[in-house]
């Protein structure tokens, strides 16, 4: 059987495990029924995802001027402190960005392989989790924009990492912490103007992901590289599909390469 399409990040839905689906333009593929089957990853073409072309991926799937140009891709995505659109400021295109910004935001301790504080739209929870391969998660402020969970981000960065280690996650090298005393000791760092949104009361989520065999060490797959690999699927964490020789591939640090997906 051959599928084939533009990989986007594959959507999910939480559960026992977190179910994972790949979805192109006429396919639909249920990634949990890969699991112990050897599939083949071609690599055809490049698909920018904004404007379709056929050019070279720069990054977060966009073709170089797309990524420069659309508002989907602009500075306060990664950097949430930088949006403006509260004060009615335009970056690229203030009606897109007043969608994407003021509504409600979460700021929240994930661990994936260390706690770190993360932001992300409020409709996003769980999904921003699953994406980031994290055990657990519990949310810290609940705030009306983007700005607001960028600032209060950017103040418990000084107490709290912001970064993991991928290599770590995917190995599954990690500790249980106790989130909600983690909670507690950032409180008194959440800026003033944000203390009102502390969400009072919540528990850990917790996450379960569908792997059957995690790595040693792990090898990423670089599409550029290696435009065609055969590999058994032993487990899907993150946005990543581990294979049971120990390749590891990212399918959101791929988007935007068109692939053919086979199954033996
Ligand atoms: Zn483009």
């Amino acid at each position: 059987m051959l599928y084939q399409g533009v990989l986007r990040k594959m959507q999910t839905e939480y559960g026992s495990p977190i179910q994972y689906f790949l979805v192109f333009e006429n396919d639909f593929i249920h990634m949990n029924q890969l699991l112990d089957k050897e599939i083949q990853l071609d690599f055809i073409k490049y698909q920018c995802l904004n404007c379709g072309r056929e050019r070279p991926i720069y990054r977060q799937g966009f073709c170089k001027s797309c990524f420069y140009d659309s508002p989907a891709a602009g500075d306060w995505i990664m950097k949430p402190e930088l949006s403006t659109a509260h004060l009615g400021k335009a970056d690229r295109d203030l009606d897109y960005e007043k969608k994407a910004q003021l509504q409600p935001h979460i700021v929240y301790l994930a661990n994936s392989s260390n706690v770190k504080v993360g932001v992300t739209r409020k409709s996003q929870v769980p999904t921003r989790w699953i994406d980031q391969g994290a055990h657990e998660a519990i949310e810290i402020v609940e705030v009306p924009n983007r700005y607001l969970a960028g600032i209060t981000e950017v103040a418990l960065k000084s107490y709290v990492s912001d970064k993991t280690s991928w290599q770590k996650m995917l190995k599954n090298d990690i500790e249980d912490v106790d989130l909600v005393e983690w909670r507690g000791k950032l409180k008194p760092h959440v800026p003033d103007e944000v203390m009102d949104y502390f969400i009072d009361t919540n528990a850990e989520t917790h996450l379960e992901f569908p792997v059957l065999q995690y790595p040693e060490k792990v090898k990423s797959l670089n599409l550029a590289k290696t435009p065609s690999y055969k590999g058994v699927l032993k487990g899907i964490k993150g946005q990543y599909l581990i294979f049971e020789d120990q390749t590891v591939f990212n399918i959101r640090g791929n988007e935007g390469n068109y692939v053919g997906i086979g199954l033996s």
